[in-house]
């Protein structure tokens, strides 16, 4: 697998090979100098950093840590996940949603929105929805954390979502879908399967809420796992043509366990 070891590995191989190339070859150049090494290596070192930074972005590639974007199946079966919530207002509001349509969801809840909203929490959990971790603070630094601060978010959650429902959750979603090696190691360090999603629906973003529907529909797929979040307009106004969408196109909703085949609590 092409992963971000392997390719350091390969990279600090190649560079070191075109140093020895240029060293070698390049003495029986008059002009070339020292100068000339040093600005291929400048430019193979920028593009390698701008290379890793990009690939933070796409976690499904699985570049820095293990990371599940969609689920291993041939049945018409597909997921529906929100993150950032529970908010006080719309996390009820989308429980009715769902509760109307008898549809099963996972909810990325971030830690620090728990405090003042346990009931939320108990009521998603007795409806029988999944609750994962979405960190924390959900900070836009996050990725810029030390990896031991970065466990001590994702732990601090776990253990407010304990405090209130009993169980310990296995789902993790990174803030912003956003990874890198610093993640990956706070992550192996406890026992969190990181979740990802297939199909984005810009629901935090402007624009037609009916091409947003036509687009999600379209990517829809076997195993597919759609991100949504609790608080939008978006959400609260379109959640039931969506449900209703993804039915009339012959899917099933599920929640992620049983898209996945995992356990959702430890
Ligand atoms: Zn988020």
């Amino acid at each position: 697998m092409f992963t971000f070891v392997r390719f350091s590995l390969l990279f600090l191989a190649i560079l070191m090979c075109i140093n020895l190339c240029a060293l070698a070859v390049g003495s029986h150049f008059p002009w070339f100098t020292f100068a000339h090494i040093l600005l291929a290596d400048s430019t193979m070192i920028t593009a390698y950093c701008l290379f890793l930074f990009a690939l933070a972005f796409f976690p499904c590639t699985n570049f820095y840590l293990p990371v599940i974007c969609h689920g291993q199946t041939d049945k018409p079966v597909v997921a529906i996940t929100f993150d950032d919530g529970p908010d006080t207002v719309k996390t009820p509001v989308i429980l009715d949603i769902l509760q109307k349509h008898d549809a099963q969801a996972t909810f990325f809840c971030i830690g620090m929105n728990l405090a003042r909203n346990e009931h939320i929490l108990k009521r998603i959990f007795a409806e029988g929805h999944l609750i994962g971790n979405h960190s924390y603070s959900h900070s836009n630094w996050l990725d810029l954390f030390s990896s031991a601060k970065i466990r001590a978010e994702l732990l601090k959650t776990d253990q407010l979502i304990c405090e209130i429902i009993g169980k310990r959750p296995l789902f993790f979603r990174p803030p912003f879908g956003v990874v890198n090696p610093t993640m990956n190691r706070a992550v192996n360090m406890m026992h969190w399967q990181t979740v990802c999603w297939s199909i984005r629906s810009f629901d935090t973003s402007a624009g037609n809420p009916e091409k947003k529907i036509e687009r999600i529909l379209k990517q829809l797929k076997p195993g597919a796992i759609i991100l949504l979040h609790d608080f939008t307009p978006f959400t609260e106004i379109h959640l039931a043509r969506l449900i209703t969408g993804i039915r009339e196109a012959g899917y099933t909703i599920v929640a992620l366990d049983k898209l996945l085949g995992l356990n959702p609590y430890a």
